[in-house]
């Protein structure tokens, strides 16, 4: 594993970080081994949030007696000063600590966002005086959007940026990391694999390795996929012409419009599930009908349970068209399940 400066933080993190969402599937004994094996692997940059149900207390219960040997992001998505007070401690507390090395300001996707976390009494004065107080070392951002984060890094406030970055979605090499880097600040890949969209770990690090001041983030969720990043990751140096005809054939089959898995959206008030029934298009491409239809049976018929509220579409940030997407899904599931009934 390599090491590198992030940004012009003075902390030098491992060239492959690791994402804190898949460990919220994995009951505390997996989740906690996952993550040491990560660490032996010598990853050594972490990033969670509060909004990851238990991943923060797993981590806390993994680095026990190492917090010293390894860097740990955390964010909030609350937009006042109280409610991101309290997210603080309650991240010490879950990640037994008494510091932050990063703690950013989870998902700021629109404007309105951004003026709630800079108004007086925002989140912003919160994380300021955390990092005052000594609990915060650094203060970052995420978001999703890309035109927001370059107006985020042009702030000038921050010292990192957390943008989706893989080769489907990866507009951020441009403008995004141009002015980042001028600002000399740290970039965080987040979706390295398009939130599981693309199933080819090689090709996906094949793209990611050319830019080598983005550390991507990829989350795992057993000690086998732990082992299986690292070494292709070590390994994914040359991008071949045949690289570059199957991240276009990717591109192509997700069109603009695919859902990351994300689950922001979640959970729906009606029990439609969302995000498995998002993907049924994609799934159906790489199965028969058959297999396909009995694949994703429950989520399938959870959407007839959709009384198209639009609550889902609001919270989604990649602003997806979630009602018609599940419409046009469903309609394929029908016509696959009439398929294989005859
Ligand atoms: S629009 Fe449908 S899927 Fe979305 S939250 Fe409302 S009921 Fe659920
Ligand atoms: S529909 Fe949007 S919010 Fe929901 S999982 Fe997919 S990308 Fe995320």
């Amino acid at each position: 594993m390599k090491y590198v400066e992030f940004g012009a933080t003075g902390l030098k993190i491992s060239e492959l970080g690791f994402g804190g969402i898949p460990i919220i599937r994995l009951d505390t004994a997996t989740a906690v081994s996952v993550l040491q094996r990560a660490y032996d692997k010598g990853i050594t940059f972490y990033d969670t949030a509060n909004a990851y149900r238990d991943s923060e207390q797993k981590m806390g219960i993994a680095f026990r007696g190492r917090r010293d040997k390894v860097v740990i992001a955390t964010k909030t998505l609350k937009r006042d000063a109280a409610a991101a007070a309290k997210h603080i401690e309650n991240s010490l507390r879950m990640l037994e600590t008494d510091y932050i090395d990063l703690y950013q300001l989870h998902q700021i996707a629109q404007d309105k966002d951004w003026e709630a976390v800079t108004a007086p009494g925002g989140a912003l004065e919160a994380v300021v005086k955390a990092r005052d107080e000594g609990k915060v070392r650094f203060i970052g951002v995420t978001s999703h959007n890309l035109p927001m984060a370059v107006k985020l890094v042009n702030t000038g406030l921050f010292s990192s940026i957390q943008v989706p970055f893989n080769f489907i979605e990866h507009a951020a090499k441009d403008e995004l990391r141009t002015t980042a880097l001028a600002r000399h600040m740290g970039i965080l890949a987040m979706k390295p694999f398009a939130g599981g969209m693309i199933d080819n770990a090689e090709i996906a690090f094949k793209f990611l390795r050319r830019f080598p001041d983005i550390v991507p983030i990829p989350g795992c969720d057993s000690i086998a996929s732990v082992d299986e990043v690292v070494s292709y990751y070590k390994s994914c140096n040359i991008v071949t012409k045949a690289d570059f005809a199957l991240m276009d054939r990717y591109r192509k089959e997700l069109g603009k419009q695919f859902c990351r898995r994300c689950e922001y959206c979640q959970p729906c008030p009606e029990g439609v599930m969302i995000t498995p029934a998002m993907a049924y298009k994609i799934i159906a491409s790489r199965m028969s009908p058959a297999v396909a239809v009995e694949f994703s049976k429950a989520a399938m018929e959870s959407v007839q349970k959709c009384i198209e509220c639009g609550i889902c579409e609001e919270r989604c940030p990649y602003e997806l068209p979630i009602e018609e997407m599940l419409k046009a899904n469903y309609d394929l599931y029908e016509q696959h399940r009439e398929l294989v009934r005859n």
